[in-house]
């Protein structure tokens, strides 16, 4: 199989047929029609074997997160996705491979009515880029600096769970409990990117981020784009029934607090706006928490049982050492 044939066997027609596409795969460039009165939006993200995911992970996983990381970018927006373009680096063609990728990658797009519309191929160690385009009414996309001192601060599902999962996948953590463990597996291995949360959030919530890199080195990149400080109850965190039966209290505290993966939603919403938001997530089938809020302040303050604590736990950093090692 060579590099034309593997284009046109797995990636010619993959996601969804939109009419607003008016070349997509098989030319230089693709021509896409964006709608009147919107702006658009264009995010990328990569992954990279052995960094992203362990190696010899599952194909279909990956390629199901490699778009779910974008499409997460996309809906901390407030924006519709529409197209995406794939660079593939592959150490081989491995048709076995190329298949479970493909579909992984194609499941996503279809569900979320998005079109591949090119990208590249090379060879080389295994990385995929994605790059998402999608719009949003002109002006009304949410943004991480628009909160208020007072907004309440929010996030959608459960936290903690996709990095219990990772912990799983990597041998590092072992389950009794076999249906905890798949649960846990799945949030690290297929995530739901907030998409649809994210179209509804627009107009309510005042500032919004996907939490991709764990609440501790994410949160307070929302406070400081708006020049505020945030206090958070820890108490409050949002935890699946799985997370609590993976570790002791403090463990599980951790992951929700420091471990990437999750790819919820972080929103700043006024707090007259917080029962309206939460009956919008509800609807949706997602919950809601209220975790803390922001303040005028300059730092964020992690409160657990009504004392301020230092989470010994940080982001991650990919040019820091030791990145994600975590316990509080
Ligand atoms: P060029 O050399 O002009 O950049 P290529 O030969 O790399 O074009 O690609 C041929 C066509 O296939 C282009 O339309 C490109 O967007 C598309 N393409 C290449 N690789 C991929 C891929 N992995 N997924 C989707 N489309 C791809
Ligand atoms: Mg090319």
């Amino acid at each position: 199989m060579d590099e034309f044939e593997l284009i046109r066997r797995y990636f010619a027609r993959m996601g969804a047929d939109r009419a607003d596409v008016d070349l997509g795969v098989g030319d230089d460039a693709a021509l896409l029609r964006v709608p009147e009165g919107t702006d658009l939006v264009a995010a990328v993200d990569t992954l990279v074997e052995g960094r992203h995911f362990p190696a010899g992970a599952d194909a279909r996983s990956i390629g199901h997160r490699a778009l779910a990381v974008n499409l997460s970018d996309i809906a901390a927006m407030g924006a519709a996705p529409a197209w995406a373009t794939l660079a593939l680096t592959l150490p081989e063609a491995d048709p076995g491979w190329l298949d479970g990728f493909a579909r992984g990658l194609g499941e996503l797009a279809c569900a979320h009515g998005v079109a591949l519309v090119g990208g590249d191929t090379t060879a080389g160690p295994l990385t995929i880029s994605v790059q998402i385009l999608g719009h949003v009414p002109r002006g009304s996309a949410l943004r991480r600096g628009g909160g208020r001192a007072g907004d309440v601060l929010a996030v959608t599902g459960t936290l903690g769970d996709a990095g219990a999962g990772l912990a799983l996948a990597t041998g590092a953590l072992e389950l009794k409990d076999p249906a905890a463990a798949r649960d846990l597996l799945e949030r690290f291995e297929y995530p739901t990117p907030r998409v649809e949360f994210g179209i509804a959030a627009r107009g309510i919530a005042s500032a919004a981020m996907d939490i991709s890199d764990g609440l501790v080195g994410d949160l307070p990149k929302l406070a400081a784009a708006g020049g505020l400080g945030a206090a958070v109850d820890v108490e409050r965190l949002p935890m699946s029934g799985a997370l609590r039966a993976a570790g002791d209290a403090q463990q599980a505290r951790s992951w929700a607090l420091g471990a990437g993966d999750d790819y919820e939603l972080l929103v700043a919403v006024p707090p007259e706006r917080f029962g309206e938001l939460a009956a919008r997530a509800e609807q949706l089938n997602l919950t809601l928490t209220a975790i803390g809020e922001l303040n005028r302040g300059n730092a964020v303050k992690w409160m657990l049982h009504g004392a301020e604590f230092t989470p010994a736990v940080h982001g991650f950093d990919h040019f820091r050492r030791a990145s994600t090692q975590i316990t509080v």
